[in-house]
């Protein structure tokens, strides 16, 4: 195996490498130490795995979770790679037998766990291998301001030492600047090349939608992608339960996932839903750190995390594969409420808190913005987009402005009349004029503004209030029970010197109704066709994991079963083009996937396999084949008399159709002897001749009666 390509096309079936993936394979094959910043999901692995593969020696990969481990060290084998990898659940033997292969130079990946690193001599033994190649994956783990210290990490700096020459590739998903360079300081390679992909993963779509009836949208949401694996976040446990248990109520497999069970139930959750036996999993985000599974199509988030990062690496554990997948977070002020609470009430020092508080606000600001949000989310990345992603609720149902002047002052005027001293709950209730005790025990009911609201609904007046606080035409006391407070905004709002201009409030059911509007695109036949084999494959896939224990995303990632019903594949050179099929896998599974796929393709008519050419020529292609004009319009989804004009075209341009199997000489004789009374030639309009026959026989008949007596006088 000489080249990179060779070695991606034959161990992975991948045609090219993703961008940065080759460059960074070269330096580190020169010799040269590198640090990657990829999303999750944007090829890290193959960053090691490719120079691996090209070394005549052993690359040492450094992983912190043992499930990500043996995940990895699965897929590699699944691929015809020798790889393996060491930690705590090994026993003595099979540690003793891999240990031989490292040594012999059979074994060309070793994966270890720092904690067995820095146990019973190994880095020694390790330094006496012929070791070409560290990876440290996770590798934010050595910092202390990235988001998951682990002090086992902290050590790490000893391998650059002990092996000066050896090239150190430190792999991240997530690093902010701070973080990117103290991970090079504490591995020893301070003057490594930092190599930082897009952050961009346009196959995720983003929304956001209001905190309420969430429970009743998530089941909706699932209902609409039948058999598509995803996970919901929740901040509590109770939560989980509480989603898991509802949506098993309405027959979707379900489980909730947290710290609280104990450890071997929550390896048993996650291992049925890596194997596809459970579709959805409500976890709090103890799930999802040691997930490697790339056919999550969806994540949701019941509640708002806490920051910018987490948002995004969470998401981001959807659609590994390329393949689209659909995000959708939830947001209300109450959410974000509560997590001001938890990060006021928890211990960090007071600068901390503060960076905390600001990182949440930029979260508010992601679930609030009104322009594109991947391009709020990118810009926190410190990536600048210039073009809308229409991939994101904002692009794709852009807000609705309207001059809310009137509302605003008729808020804050009742702010002024109860001198500031009431929150949210109780603006609302004057604005819309409630009698209830509260009001009457303050005399609110006496004041000017009472009941002025009554045209808007509770909901929209809560939403109007947010709108104003976030533009900032007037104040919220948190610590007054977030009582409402006017600034000079709020003054110059009052004196109509200011305008408010406000996005007009659209409820829940209303924001469905558009989702419903907007989703149905009518698929093609050639779609429904190829989601009916990528079925079929799924199936077999599945089959094929059973038998062997594995998760079925280990035998083909949806990205590749995908490309196979897309290229439907019925011989080994067609089978190697399919993205994901490399050798091993080919000789594996090769011969299983080309049989479901010829059994398949025996019960459509073969010409819709290749639908999309010339619409005359596809009626032409289903006529050959023997098919009736009833079957040929049921197939096409057209009409009779549509079929019948492709036809007598066809026969016009003298292809072979056999035009009696349509109309019987009886009815041609017939017809003509008519057309010859009245005159009718075959350009003039049919009516008179239907007509004159009493509507006896259909417009398609007369037509071709009139295509074959003009093609027989020529
Ligand atoms: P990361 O470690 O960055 O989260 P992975 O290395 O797991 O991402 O890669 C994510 C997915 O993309 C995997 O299914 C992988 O096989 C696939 N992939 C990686 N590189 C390529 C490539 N060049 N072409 C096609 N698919 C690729
Ligand atoms: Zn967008």
């Amino acid at each position: 195996m000489s080249t990179k390509e060779q070695v991606l096309k034959h161990y992975f079936g991948y045609d090219r490498f993703r961008p940065l993936q080759a460059e960074i394979i070269e330096w580190v094959l020169a010799g040269n130490d590198a640090m990657v910043l990829m999303p999750t999901g944007g090829g890290k692995s193959i960053c090691f795995q490719v120079p691996a593969l090209l070394h005549q020696g052993l690359t040492l990969v450094i992983s912190p979770l043992i499930a990500l481990m043996h995940d990895q060290v699965q897929a590699l084998q699944a691929n015809g790679i020798a790889a393996a990898y060491i930690n705590s659940t090994l026993g003595a033997s099979e540690i003793s037998e891999i240990e031989r292969s490292a040594r012999n130079g059979t074994l060309k990946l070793l994966y270890i766990s720092p904690e067995k690193l820095f146990t019973g001599g190994y880095l020694t033994w390790l330094c006496s291998l012929n070791i070409k190649l560290i990876a440290v994956d996770e590798s934010h783990c050595v910092s202390v301001w990235g988001h998951d210290f682990r002090p086992e990490y902290a050590q790490l700096s000893v391998l650059k030492k002990q092996m000066p020459h050896v090239p150190i590739m430190a792999l991240t998903a997530t690093a902010d600047r701070v973080t990117r360079k103290d991970i090079l300081t504490q591995l020893g390679i301070p003057d490594a090349k930092v190599f930082i992909s897009s952050f961009d993963r346009p196959n995720l779509s983003l929304a956001v939608e209001a905190g309420r009836n969430r429970l009743k949208t998530i089941i909706k949401f699932v209902a609409e992608r039948p058999r598509k694996a995803g996970i919901v976040y929740c901040l509590s446990r109770k939560n989980t339960e509480q989603v898991a248990e509802g949506l098993q109520k309405a027959g979707i497999k379900a489980q909730f996932y947290h710290a609280g069970l104990p450890a071997n139930e929550r390896a048993t959750i996650q291992d049925k839903f890596l194997r596809d036996d459970i579709q959805v999993i409500c976890a709090t985000i103890a799930f999802g750190m040691g997930i490697d599974k790339s056919n999550v199509r969806w994540v949701i988030h019941y509640s708002m995390p806490s920051n910018v990062e987490s948002y995004y690496q969470e998401i981001g554990r959807a659609g590994r594969d390329g393949e689209k997948s659909d995000t959708l977070l939830f947001y209300s002020y109450n959410d974000l409420l509560v997590r001001k609470d938890m990060i006021a009430q928890s211990e960090l020092p007071p600068e901390m808190k503060e960076i905390q508080m600001a990182k949440l606000d930029r979260m508010k600001q992601f679930a609030e913005a009104e322009i594109c949000r991947r391009r709020v989310l990118l810009s926190y990345f410190n990536e600048e987009v210039t073009e809308d992603c229409h991939n994101c609720d904002v692009c794709r149902n852009p807000p609705v402005r309207f001059d809310a002047s009137i509302i605003a002052q008729k808020a804050l005027s009742a702010i002024v009349r109860t001198n500031e001293k009431i929150a949210m709950t109780m603006v609302i209730d004057i604005l819309r004029g409630s009698n209830n005790r509260k009001i009457i025990e303050h005399r609110y009911h006496e004041i000017k503004t009472f009941g002025v609201g009554k045209e808007l609904r509770n909901e929209e007046w809560a939403d109007y209030l947010q709108q104003m606080l976030n533009l900032g035409v007037m104040d919220i006391a948190y610590d007054e029970q977030h009582v409402y407070k006017l600034n000079t905004s709020s003054w110059a709002v009052l004196r109509g010197e200011r305008k408010v201009s406000l996005v007009r409030f659209r409820s829940f059911d209303e924001r469905q109704l558009e989702r419903e509007v907007q989703v149905p695109k009518e698929k093609n036949k050639r779609e429904i066709i190829k989601d009916e084999l990528f079925e079929r494959l799924r199936q077999l896939r599945k089959d094929i994991a059973d038998e062997r224990d594995i998760p079925p995303f280990v035998v083909f990632s949806d990205a590749t079963l995908s490309d196979m019903a897309q290229k439907k594949p019925i011989s080994e050179r067609e089978m190697l083009e399919v993205s994901g099929v490399g050798e091993a896998k080919y000789r594996q599974f090769g011969e299983r996937f080309m049989k479901e796929i010829r059994d398949f393709l025996k019960t459509i008519p073969k010409s819709s396999v290749s639908a999309g050419i010339d619409t005359v020529q596809y009626t032409y292609q289903l006529y050959q084949e023997g098919h009736a004009i009833e079957e040929i319009s049921m197939i096409r989804s057209l009409n009779q008399t549509t079929i019948y004009s492709h036809l007598a075209k066809l026969y016009e341009e003298g292809k072979a159709i056999d035009v009696w199997r349509f109309i019987s000489r009886n009815e041609y004789r017939e017809i003509m002897g008519a057309a010859h009374v009245i005159g009718a030639k075959k350009t003039d309009p049919l009516k008179p001749l239907y007509e004159a026959m009493d509507g006896k026989y259909e417009y398609h008949k007369i037509r071709l009666a009139l295509t074959i007596w003009e093609k027989e006088q020529r």
